[in-house]
């Protein structure tokens, strides 16, 4: 449940066959809720095929709060950017720090009051403690781009996304789950908020991808 009462869509995907040995990958997609085609290409995935031996959990809209309002919006139904909010180390004095220094107290990242002080957060950290996931995607926009936190290694390519390093934000997702749980995290960050990458683009990015987690053990 959200803030206001919401339902957190989740779509469990069995693996086929398999002897049991499938990679359990945690998809996720509108963790803020104005990144429109984080949301929609997660949809379209769920209409393509999925390879053997991956055993998904997706989740296309963890904010629903941030996109269902008249006006969508980045941060959740109490202003809190649930990418910030997540418990990493130190998070009362980095987020703040961050957010004070470096955004100038912007509204749209305002990390909350407390550390997983929201049930959109706690219920994320629930579902990667009860599933173990060996891989989470989380999908963004818009910076073209994709980031790989945590052990192994990155994707060489995801369609026409780029590698590149982020600031390594407090309370982000890629923090908590990727440098302090060890589990690997792949953020990809599509082109733009507001327009699906085409039907070939959204294919290779799908294709990359699964190619990789069936090739990358953890
Ligand atoms: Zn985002």
């Amino acid at each position: 449940m959200t803030a206001s009462g919401r339902v957190i869509p989740m779509v469990e995907s069995h693996p086929v066959g398999g002897d049991g040995s499938a990679r359990r990958v945690l998809l996720i997609g509108g963790t803020h809720g104005d990144e429109y085609a984080s949301v929609s290409i997660v949809f379209k995935w769920l209409q393509l095929e999925r390879r053997p031996g991956i055993h998904w959990r997706i989740v296309p809209l963890l904010n629903p709060d941030g996109l269902l309002r008249r006006q969508s919006r980045r941060v959740n139904a109490r202003g809190v950017d649930l990418n910030r909010n997540l418990p990493t180390p130190n998070w009362k004095q980095e987020s703040e720090h961050y957010w004070i220094q470096r955004t100038g107290r912007d509204p749209r990242r305002y990390p909350g009051p407390a550390a997983a002080s929201e049930p959109e957060t706690r219920w994320l950290m629930k579902e990667i403690d009860t599933f173990r996931p060996d891989v989470i995607v989380s999908v963004h926009a818009h910076y073209a781009s994709f980031v790989y936190d945590g052990p192994g290694s990155a994707p060489h390519r995801l369609g026409n996304l780029r590698r590149r390093q982020l600031w390594k934000y407090p309370g982000s997702l890629g923090a908590y789950a990727g440098r302090h749980l060890g589990i690997p995290v792949l953020t990809l960050e599509l082109p733009w908020a507001g327009i699906l990458p085409d039907a070939r683009a959204t294919q290779r990015i799908w294709d990359d991808l699964q190619h990789w987690l069936s090739r990358n053990p953890t």
